[in-house]
Parts: C-alpha cells; structure tokens; sequence
C-alpha cells in the first residue's frame, strides 16, 4: 500500500473539509486505484516465521488480524478523524457497539456517570441498566441545563455523556458551558454526535474529549450498513479504547466500512440540502400542527445556542399533535411518498412514532420525563423535493385531522 498524500497528517490536515472528505486516508495499492480498495481478508500471511513473531511483538509495522488492522477500515478512521479534527479515530460495528466500548473501556466499579436524559433509547438502557449492573452509578440530568451537570457532580464522578441535538425531541446542549465544567473537574465528556456529524457540529472545537457516532445515519446516508466511530486523542483510543475493542471485538466489517467511506464523500452535499430541505418542510407544519421542535427555526427555545454550534440543522426534527398515539398513528398511515420507518440519517424521507418504535422500551414515566409524549412524531428529511414531501404531509393531516 502506498501512501502518498493521503496518509502524511501534516498536509492532508491542512486541507478543506469537502477535500478530507473525498482524500482524507486514502491510500493505494500497487494497483493505483482510484476509488479505495476492498480488502475483504480476515487473516495476513507472513512471508516467514520471523516476520510473524516481529509483527506480534509490535517490532515489525503490518497486519496480523482484521478484528485488530484492516487497510479498508483503517482508511475509513483516518478519513474520519480528519473531518472531525481529531487525532485519532476507530471505528466499530454500529453505533451502539461504539457507546458501549467507549463507556465500558474507562469506567469501573464504584465511578460515577451523568448522561443527558433525552437520549436514543439503547443509550438510555446503557446508562440506566447495563452500568448499574457492574457497580457503575449513574445520574440522568436535563442536558439543557449546564448548571445540572454541576448539581450532579461527585468526587468519583469520571464521564459526561450527552447527545445534541438529542434523539428526539432536538433538545440542544450548551457544548461549551458543559465542557468547561467537565474539563475544570478532570471529567471526560463523550458526545455522541450522530445527528450533526462533524459536517455541521464539531464538539472538540468546544472542548469536548470524546465523539461516538452511529455511522449508520448520516454518514453511510442511503440507509444501507450498520456502523459506529469513536474518535479522541490519540492516547485516549490507543490506550483506553483499543486494549477494550481488541479483546471484545466489535470490529467494524471492511465492505461496511468501504460503504461508509463511499458516503462520507457527499457528506457534506446530503447533510447540506437535507438540513435546507428539513427547513422547508418545518416552517409548513408551523402553521399546521400544535408544535414543531426543530432547533434552526427562530421558535425553538434553543434557537440561539443551535444557530452558534452547529453550520446547519441537519435533516432531523420533530413535531407533536394533540390527538396522542391515535392521531399520530393515523397521520402515519395516511403517508404515501414518506416511508414509516425509524431510521434516520436517510437519503429518503421516513417518519416515526418515538413512544411505539425507537423508545417503546423506556418506560412511559421515563418517556415522559425525558418529553416524549403519545403525539410526538420524528422525521427525517431526504434529498426528494420538498414540496413533494409537503404536499404529502398536507394530505396526511387532513387524513389525521389536522
Ligand atoms: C442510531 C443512533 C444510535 C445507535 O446507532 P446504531 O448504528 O443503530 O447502533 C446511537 N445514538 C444516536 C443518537 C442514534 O441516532
């Protein structure tokens, strides 16, 4: 494999993000292919006994293992951790693979964690269930509100973990604010950042230590693979992240990471429209449903602190209607072009109902506490025309009554 320009950080980190995005870790084969490669091999053979034993004891640079080393994946997290600005970056097998390394790799028994309360509903599992059950607690605070990360502070407390915009009532956390009260404190903020992505919101820039993504939304972008991202220090994945996913193996498979890898070079063109096409449809049903939580437009309580972290909305929001789960339920099915489906981060529009589908296993009072209710509805906006997914909405509330 040669490396060229791609793989020397003190240029290809000077580049543009549309150009990292496109070039950021490619490297080639004696072949010169242009679109990166496909190496579908688990195993690397040696050419001789002692060139296997160099590479074991870390005295020869190679592969040995692809639950260890892939060169397809291995460009993926270069690529990654460009966009992101961040030194290093592995990648994992989905997105909840990735929360879960990056929790369980630096916590133990007896440390403390404070999460965001509106939460992807397996996030919410991690920090209510799987932690407790290893002797880690666990505070759950409004991520609104910096000052209840502070309240919730403890001597053994050790990570902040967040998402904002959070999943799915686009609740938007104060990166900076939280950050600064972590860092003062020697706490390690995680930020789980999958509906930005680093296209729209880079945490880092605010003070963030640590980023985990579902690769599976917005970078894959056409709803095709399954796929996770941690990215942090080079020390911090190196030697906290790595010793964990090296033994328990939640190794991203080279072919999903050559799709990611294909969909982060129009990251920045789908996350774009999207954001610009998700605008459109939200200032429609402004005027048509009792609520719209949709943090780039002027009513949404946070709008201010939205429009300072993040160059664009992104293509995901939420609205709420009076008539409960029968209402929601009925608009859903009145749907002709918008797909019911809780993915997000698609190249297509899809709609969900969050208390029947992505948080139907957080308990209701949890739902309610986390502002989840039976009205609310999430969507996605794909790269369709707009006005073909308004006009389809317009139908389907007249269908639902609205
Ligand atoms: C989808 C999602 C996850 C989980 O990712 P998978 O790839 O489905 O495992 C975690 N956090 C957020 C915010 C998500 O939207």
């Amino acid at each position: 494999m040669k490396r060229k320009t791609g793989q020397d950080r003190s240029i290809t980190q000077t580049w543009r993000p549309a150009t990292k995005a496109i070039r950021g870790g490619t490297a080639r084969s004696e072949y010169g292919e242009t679109s990166e490669a496909l190496f579908l091999t688990s195993g690397y053979a040696y050419d001789c006994a002692g060139d296997a034993a160099a590479r074991f004891a870390g005295e020869q640079v190679g592969m040995t293992y692809s639950r260890l080393q892939n060169p397809t994946v291995e460009m993926l997290e270069e690529r990654i951790a460009l966009l992101e600005g961040a030194e290093a970056c592995r990648s994992m097998a989905t997105g909840m693979a990735a929360m879960t390394a990056v929790l369980l790799c630096q916590l133990q028994t007896g440390d403390h964690l404070v999460g965001g309360r509106a939460a992807f509903g397996s996030c919410r599992w991690l920090t209510d269930t799987l932690l407790p059950r290893f002797g880690i607690a666990t505070t759950v605070v409004d991520a609104r509100d910096p000052q209840a990360f502070l309240d919730a502070v403890r001597p053994e407390t050790k990570v902040f973990f967040f998402e904002t915009p959070a999943n799915p009532t686009m609740d938007v956390v104060d990166l900076k604010a939280v950050c600064d009260i972590a860092r003062e404190r020697g706490i390690t903020t995680v930020v789980d950042n999958a509906f930005a992505t680093p296209a729209l919101q880079r945490p880092m820039e605010f003070g963030a230590d640590v980023t985990a993504y579902s690769a599976t939304k917005m970078m894959d972008g056409q709803g095709r693979v399954l796929a996770g991202a941690v990215c942090g220090t080079k020390d911090f994945i190196d030697n906290t992240l790595l010793p964990f996913t090296r033994n328990t193996g939640p190794t991203l498979s080279p072919f999903n990471a050559w799709v990611v890898m294909k969909g982060l070079e129009t990251l920045d063109l789908r996350i774009r429209r999207q954001s610009e096409n998700a605008l459109k449809v939200a200032t429609f049903l402004e005027g048509r449903v009792p609520r719209v939580l949709c943090p780039f437009l002027p009513s949404h309580p946070q709008h201010d602190l939205a429009v300072a972290q993040m160059d664009a909305g992104g293509p995901i929001f939420a609205l709420e209607v009076d008539g409960g789960r029968a209402q929601a339920h009925a608009l859903l099915d009145a749907l002709a072009l918008i797909d019911i489906s809780n993915n997000i981060g698609d190249s297509r529009s899809l709609m969900t109902h969050p208390a029947s589908t992505t948080h139907a296993s957080v308990a209701e009072e949890k739902r309610r506490e986390m502002g989840i209710g039976e009205g609310m509805l999430r969507l996605n906006i794909g790269l369709e025309d707009p006005q073909d997914v308004i006009d389809d909405l317009d139908q389907a509330l007249a269908a639902a009554g609205l």
